[in-house]
């Protein structure tokens, strides 16, 4: 397998920062990587990359980053409600999405248009407009980097939670994930539980909406409120939504009309993190080549020539305003390396 030295890492990330990598390696096929795992000494440093679009890089890398491009789709298995398909890790998220949506198969239309990879998809369990990948997870298989060997998970396993799973804590860079198996529905299954997309499902008066009526509905919000990597830099939400205490829901709703909270089963409330870092008026408000974007504060971007530690700084100040302003500490939902 070829390995590349000193690989500017722009175009490898959607923030298009200008790091630069010792090594890169391209895993196409998954039968390489005891090979490649052999052929590094044991104290290099490794960062296993997708689409690079949950990723923030502060400097160049001394090691090897992986990136995963191992292709192919596939039907494994069904039966007369459900199909099973198999998916390589390096498979763009979309193309999945397109084939599925192609044979009419449910489950992640409502997921339409994350950028990324299939490998990546578990990691924080990406979610969007009322779905989850952990809805329709069934299985992946990996390369544990440190045992050596390949390894399954199955959905009990993976700890999946709001943006987090096992991957993005005690298996953080050590497990590469290959392949992913997910449970589709043959049947209709309608996740209208955002009201925008039911608000746009009316305002074109679709009665009965096919499977591609829903992706195109929701590739056009999100089309309408987030910026296009591939024009202006940017990684998706920056930071996670907070979970906040009942209480301290109760008391701030008392002071702001606006604020919605979503409670969940442990009598927490999810509030907005763009609301938040609106509220302290950074939405918009652009230093040097870093901003938050115009049309969604949580999405931070790059006009260009901004570094990793820009932006990085940039995220901290906004950390720190609604700390101060809601003594509410956010938790960044990207990678930061
Ligand atoms: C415009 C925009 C909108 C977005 N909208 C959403 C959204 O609605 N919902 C959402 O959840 N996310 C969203 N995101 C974030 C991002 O697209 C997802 O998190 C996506 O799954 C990241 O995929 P990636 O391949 O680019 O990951 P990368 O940035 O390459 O990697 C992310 C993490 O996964 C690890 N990783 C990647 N591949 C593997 C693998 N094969 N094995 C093991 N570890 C791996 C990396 O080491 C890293 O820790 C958005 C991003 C952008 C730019």
């Amino acid at each position: 397998m070829q390995i590349q030295k000193n690989i500017s890492l722009k175009k490898y990330n959607t923030f298009g920062i200008d790091v630069k990598a010792k090594y890169l390696a391209e895993l196409s096929d998954e039968s390489k990587i005891t090979e490649l795992i052999s052929s590094l000494k044991e104290n290099t440093d490794r960062y296993i990359l997708g689409g690079g679009s949950n990723t923030l890089f502060t400097k160049d890398f001394d090691g090897i980053i992986i990136k995963n491009s191992i292709q192919g789709i596939k039907n494994i298995d069904e039966d007369e409600n459900f199909v099973f398909i198999k998916s390589g890790a390096g498979v763009n998220w979309h193309k999945l999405v397109k084939y599925t949506i192609k044979n009419n198969y449910w489950g992640i239309e409502n997921l339409s248009l994350i950028p990324g990879t299939v490998g990546a998809a578990p990691i924080q369990n990406i979610g969007a407009y009322g779905q989850e990948l952990k809805k329709v997870f069934y299985k992946l298989k990996g390369f544990d980097l440190q045992k050596n060997e390949f390894k399954s998970f199955i959905f009990d396993k993976c700890k999946f939670g709001y943006r987090e799973s096992i991957f993005k804590k005690e298996h953080k860079n050590k497990f590469l994930i290959t392949s992913v198996t997910l449970k589709l529905s043959k049947k209709e299954n309608l996740i209208l539980t955002y009201q925008p997309v039911k608000d746009e499902i009316d305002r074109l008066k679709i009665s009965k909406p096919s499977i591609s009526q829903i992706s195109e509905i929701i590739c056009n919000i999100r089309r309408s409120k987030l910026p296009d990597p591939n024009k202006l830099g940017n990684a998706g939400s920056f930071f996670k939504n907070p979970e906040i205490s009942e209480q301290q829901y109760l008391s701030l709703k008392n002071e702001f009309d606006d604020l919605k909270g979503f409670k969940n089963e442990f009598n927490n409330y999810k509030i907005s993190a763009g609301w938040l870092i609106e509220k302290c008026g950074w939405k918009g408000k652009r230093t040097g080549d870093v901003a938050s974007f115009e049309k969604q504060a949580l999405v931070l971007v790059n006009y260009g020539n901004a570094t990793g530690k820009d932006i990085l700084y940039f995220a901290q100040n906004i950390k720190k305003s609604v700390k101060e302003k809601f003594d509410i500490t956010l938790e960044e939902e990207i990678n930061i390396i």
